[in-house]
């Protein structure tokens, strides 16, 4: 590799009780910005890149679990899609960004990896607020694995409150276009937390059920799995749900899941990068059926898992 990286020695610690306590300083891990390989207590950008400012930017979220990467294809194919839809150009083309991601994680030495690659729209260097004068940044860094849900919360399920917060509309923007555009979802979250919940699910602009703060979700009912068609990002861990369904002949199809229809599921799970496949046993303080984690949800949850090892869905991260 032919970036540099900062040693150990030039990190800082956070300043504790001043005015702006650093988060950055935990999670441990390995970030690539502006040609270098840095600790992420020092990945900073400028205040003024419209990533921040105007959350223009676009992103993509990959595991790696037992040293390998799951399905980055996939991640890569939504990313390089998400640049393209946005106009957006990085110097890397995806053989380039696949070493920069396996060389964060290597530099981390993380088995257990959440891994992001992003483009922000940068900032003009004369200040124009014409984005196609912007130059675009890349970034990429490597933290421990993280999950939406807790050990204790997969266990037992999620408990999770519909709220009545609106996602944002497809016609506004392409949900497949992975995005941080999260104050509808936040807003959920928040109406979750006042009703006791652990997390939320919002609703699209027809008031069926959409998603959550960074997770798909799915129902089962009849034997059938159900997952909302509309407003909402086409995961990658959705996919695989489809994908492993397709493989046990469970029926699963994407349509409208009205609250209703929720409510009603015997069985309800979430899907993320972030944890995989979640159980939720209860929606607005009702348990889901009988309360407990379902067969359905348990036989692909393990499923899911045993294809971490297999090299047709994952990749040994080149560690040194
Ligand atoms: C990333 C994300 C998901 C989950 O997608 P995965 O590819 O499965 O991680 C769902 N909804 C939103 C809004 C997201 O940003």
């Amino acid at each position: 590799m032919s970036q540099t990286m900062a040693t150990q020695d030039e990190r800082q610690p956070p300043v504790v009780g001043d005015r702006h306590v650093d988060p950055h300083f935990y999670p441990e891990g390995i970030a690539f910005l502006d040609g270098q390989y840095l600790p992420m207590s020092q990945a900073k950008i400028s205040v003024l890149d419209w990533g921040f400012l105007h959350s223009n930017a676009t992103y993509d979220t990959v595991h790696v679990w037992n040293g390998r990467f799951f399905r980055l294809d996939l991640h890569l194919d939504r990313f390089f899609g998400g640049l393209e839809k946005l106009r957006m150009k990085i110097p890397f083309d995806r053989d380039g960004v696949t070493e920069i991601l396996h060389n964060c994680v290597a530099l981390s030495g993380h088995r257990a990896a959440y891994v992001e690659m992003l483009c922000t729209r940068g900032a003009s260097p004369t200040f124009s607020r014409d984005p196609r004068q912007a130059v675009n940044r890349f970034m990429a860094f490597a933290v421990p694995f993280g999950s939406v849900a807790n050990a204790e919360q997969l266990q037992r399920g999620l408990h999770v409150a519909i709220s009545d917060k609106v996602r944002i509309p497809p016609a506004s923007i392409d949900p497949a276009i992975k995005n941080y555009h999260w104050l509808d979802l936040v807003r959920g979250l928040y109406d979750a937390y006042d009703r006791g919940a652990e997390t939320a699910l919002i609703l699209d602009f027809n008031g069926n059920v959409a998603e959550g703060p960074g997770f798909n979700v799915f129902c089962v009912k009849d034997g059938k799995l159900s997952t909302p068609s509309i407003g909402v990002l086409p995961g990658i861990t959705r996919r695989t749900v489809f994908d492993l369904c397709a493989e046990t002949g469970l029926a699963a199809t994407a349509t409208d899941v009205s609250i209703a229809a929720l409510r009603e599921a015997v069985e309800v799970f979430i899907t993320s990068t972030a944890g995989g496949i979640m159980p939720v046993t209860v929606i607005d303080g009702a348990p889901v059926a009988d309360g407990k984690v379902g067969p359905i949800t348990s036989r692909l949850k393990a499923l899911y898992w045993q294809k971490h090892d297999d090299p047709a869905w994952s990749s040994q991260v080149n560690y040194p």
